[in-house]
């Protein structure tokens, strides 16, 4: 399709709004609590009527970020929505033009007055515009803003909210060679030992001279006795996954990705985190044994990463 045809489509799609979606409940101070309990506000203008009334408001108020909780529609009510935007329509149409990959970039709520118990809301949808052709780290794309307003039981719109997509042409992935010095470690005086034995390929834990715990990571006092006396225990360089995450984006230099990022539970019972390095990253698993493996990573560098342990028999 033309460019400028695709665009003369894309713009028929704007500005056209969905059914209106009815809240099935009108703003009431149980969800409101419910809502504040659930993420912690403990702003007394929303959950304590006396309070609220010797305020500004005169009485109990929903917390504006709460605005998208009043029109969910529910585990029961799925199948019979009302129309939404052209959203879909527009996606497809992005979709067939070459631009298949999706990222969601940003969301904006905008409140025109608080909502206080009583109000029933409405919603409607509409794509509000999509951009013309955008050169993005991700590739070429397209910048697409649709708009969800939202409305009291008169009609009167009392906030909105914009998401905002890009829709991009998928491009070659970012190069994967890593460039420059991978970060210096941050040594201290307390953790100085540890990377005087990883330089001489010895893996060692702090220990408190009086209670005999270990810990790490290195600190100037035992957390349980509160002894600043201390030695150091080899470890025997096993261990287990306890968690690990694999890092896709963004891409930082000098590190490789998919990035492989592990904390590694020693048989001596310390954690600490590291890579694993030998594996695939979707190979991955808790619980795996490793192996430490003293790893040379520049003239001035050694890093204690992890291999898994193939000697261990499970
Ligand atoms: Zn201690």
């Amino acid at each position: 399709m033309p460019p400028e045809e695709l665009q003369q489509r894309l713009d028929a799609l704007c500005g056209r709004e969905g059914e209106p979606l009815v809240a099935r409940d009108a703003v009431n101070p149980s969800m409101i609590r419910h809502w504040c309990d659930a993420v912690g506000d403990r702003n007394p203008s929303y959950t304590d009527p006396a309070f609220a009334e010797k305020s500004v408001h005169g009485g109990i108020v929903a917390p504006p970020t709460m605005l998208q909780a009043w029109t969910m529609p529910g585990l029961a009510s799925q199948g019979d929505a009302p129309r939404k935007s052209d959203l879909a329509a527009v996606l497809k149409l992005l979709d067939e033009a070459g631009y298949t990959s999706v990222v969601a970039t940003n969301s904006r709520q905008e409140y025109r007055r608080y909502l206080e118990p009583g109000d029933l809301l409405s919603v409607t949808a509409q794509v509000e515009r999509v951009s013309d052709e955008k050169q993005t780290a991700l590739g070429a794309g397209r910048f697409v803003d649709e708009v969800m307003i939202y409305r009291d039981a008169p009609g009167r719109e009392v906030a909105r909210q914009t998401w905002r997509i890009l829709k991009f042409k998928p491009g070659a992935p970012p190069a994967r060679k890593p460039a420059g010095r991978r970060p210096r470690p941050g040594k201290t005086s307390d953790n100085a030992f540890f990377w005087e034995g990883v330089a001489r390929g010895v893996l060692l834990i702090q220990r408190c001279s009086s209670c005999e715990r270990l810990r790490h990571p290195p600190g100037p006092m035992c957390p349980h006795c509160h002894s600043l006396a201390w030695d150091t225990q080899e470890a025997s360089g096993r261990g287990r996954v306890y968690s690990f995450v694999v890092a896709h984006h963004p891409a930082i230099p000098p590190f490789e990705y998919p990035n492989l990022i592990a904390l590694i539970e020693l048989e001596e019972g310390t954690r600490l985190v590291s890579n694993l390095v030998g594996i695939d990253p979707s190979a991955a698993e808790i619980g795996m044994p490793v192996q430490v493996e003293f790893t040379k990573v520049d003239d001035e560098l050694v890093l204690p990463l992890f291999r898994p342990d193939a000697s261990e028999t499970r």
